[in-house]
């Protein structure tokens, strides 16, 4: 079951169910993509038709951000739990790993995506990396046959939001793989160019907080959240 915030739809399920579901997409015909977004997505989706379009029609729309789990409850429509798009990713990429599927890494600045490869190989063991490029070319297309080439059976597209859906949307089926993450700036923390909060943010839904605090520029992007939080208020 899909529960609509502010007008996407986000499937109700716990990471244990969300995981379950990427796993039988993995093996499912076609290719299949899925997106995690959070208040300043939702928020963008609003004024841009397209990504809207692109974040729905996703296989699965996981609700990653805190903002949003307090957005369907102020609904009356509460989703069960967060899960953080790194966090659903990680799951996905141990289990690459363990059944002998590869991963194409798409997207960060120079050198990063490489980076996160050499460290996702240290940490799981029998990972195949069928290939990575950064997230700064000029044509689409070129980059889905990049992937193709490579033969990925799932791909990590971190190019931001809402480019990465747009992507995933768009050149899906032509990158080959049966599964297509959209994960942000999760390169960075596997390349250990960025770091995920410590526990106790993460425990006490204070993520944000402390990545405001490491990179105070995000504030135009944080004030989001607030106004998020007065459109789901109008929509009650
Ligand atoms: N990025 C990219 N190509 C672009 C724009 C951005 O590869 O044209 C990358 C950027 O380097 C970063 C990621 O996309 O690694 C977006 O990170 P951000 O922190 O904005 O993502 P979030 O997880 O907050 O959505």
């Amino acid at each position: 079951m899909r529960i609509n915030v502010l007008g996407v739809s986000f499937d109700n399920v716990t990471m244990a169910e969300a995981t379950a579901r990427g796993r039988e997409l993995l093996g499912a015909d076609g290719a299949h993509y899925v997106v995690t977004p959070n208040p300043e997505i939702v928020e963008a989706c609003r004024a841009d038709a397209e990504a809207m379009a692109a974040v729905n029609g996703a296989s699965l729309v996981l609700p990653d951000g805190i903002g949003v789990i307090y957005g369907a409850k102020m609904l009356k429509t509460p989703l069960k739990e967060r899960v953080p798009g790194i966090e659903f990713g990680t799951a996905m990429i141990e289990y690459c790993a363990r059944t002998g599927k590869s991963v194409y890494l798409l997207g960060a600045k120079l050198g990063v995506a490489e980076q996160a490869a050499e460290n996702l190989k240290q940490r799981f063991d029998g990972l195949t990396v069928a290939g990575t490029h950064d997230g700064y070319f000029a044509d689409d297309a070129e980059a889905a046959a990049w992937i193709r080439d490579s033969g990925a059976d799932m791909a990590l597209i971190c190019l931001g939001a809402p480019k990465q859906e747009k992507f995933m949307a768009k050149y899906g089926e032509a990158t080959g793989a049966k599964l297509l993450l959209g994960l942000g700036g999760s390169l960075d923390v596997f390349a250990g160019v960025a770091q995920r909060a410590p526990a106790f943010y993460v425990n006490h839904n204070l993520e944000w907080f402390y990545r405001l605090m490491k990179n105070p520029s995000r504030i135009g992007r944080m004030m989001k959240l607030p106004l998020f939080l007065v459109h789901v208020a109008k929509e009650k």
